[in-house]
């Protein structure tokens, strides 16, 4: 039994365009993890260009919903943000990938009665040092067909533009602090997306139980704070404006 985890980004989508293409053989089942914080720019390829150019081949990209998962932003243990946030000594370790996504698509499959499956994922070969050295289950067997055909970020591009598809956005949750300035642009400059970013951002400084000064952004300000630079400024003061430091690219809301 094959299962695709299905990621949203490019290296996903050029896994469909070869399952379309025959380059790949057709999953037995295919699920995107719904960590319930995904950019809609996520879901609207899925729903308008993915689901439908797979359609023919009778292959439906299930979503396994988040009440999958066992914690939501916070550790069970000491409330600390599964999200790797920055604080003045650097950056938390990252939990929240794992609990919501690869643990959701797991007991998803064990849902749908999976006994055992190769779970593919997809890593291309840019990425080849993210490559788990063992499976997380013993019933679910890695396999990574990119890197198996020696396919990098930039081929991937090429295949989906090939097959006549738009790129997709990059696939992330709406505050992941893995984001680049350009990504965060996107993200705050969202009418839906960018208020709730703003809001989680300020709810893990209010509930930092260690009063680390947890901030999404790697400047370590308050994303209400910044604004994409193509957003006219608001006239309200913003006492962290100074604090702007030269590389980032945003502009602070007070003109
Ligand atoms: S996209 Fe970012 S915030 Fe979302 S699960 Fe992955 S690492 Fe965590």
């Amino acid at each position: 039994m094959i299962a695709w985890s299905y990621g949203g980004g490019v290296q996903s989508v050029a896994i469909g365009v070869l399952i379309r293409e025959g380059a790949l053989p057709k999953p037995d089942l295919a699920v995107i993890a719904d960590t319930s914080r995904e950019r809609r720019t996520t879901w609207e390829y899925l729903r308008g260009i993915m689901q439908p150019f797979l359609s023919p081949l009778g292959i439906e990209i299930a979503v396994a919903s988040h009440e999958l998962a066992r914690v939501d932003l916070y550790n069970s243990k000491n409330d600390l943000t599964l999200m790797p946030a920055y604080t003045e000594e650097g950056r938390l370790p990252g939990y929240c990938s794992g609990e919501w996504k690869r643990d959701v698509c797991e007991r998803w499959l064990r849902l749908m009665g999976v006994k055992e499956c190769d779970l593919w994922i997809g890593y291309s070969m840019d990425e080849i040092g993210r490559v788990s050295k063992k499976d997380h289950r013993p019933w679910c067997h890695y396999a990574y067909p990119l890197i198996d055909n020696f396919i990098n970020r930039t081929m991937c591009k090429r295949i989906i533009e090939t097959a006549g598809l738009p790129l997709p956005h990059k696939s992330r949750c709406w505050q992941c602090p893995h984001q680049n300035e350009e990504e965060w642009q996107e993200t705050l400059a969202d009418s839906i997306d960018g208020p709730l970013a703003i809001a989680c951002d300020e709810e893990v400084r209010q509930n930092d139980p260690e009063k680390k000064g947890l901030y999404l952004h790697y400047s370590r300000l308050p994303l209400a704070c910044l604004l994409p630079k193509w957003r006219p400024a608001r006239k309200t003061a913003c006492p962290c404006r100074l604090l702007v430091p030269a590389r980032a690219v945003f502009v602070s809301i007070n003109p």
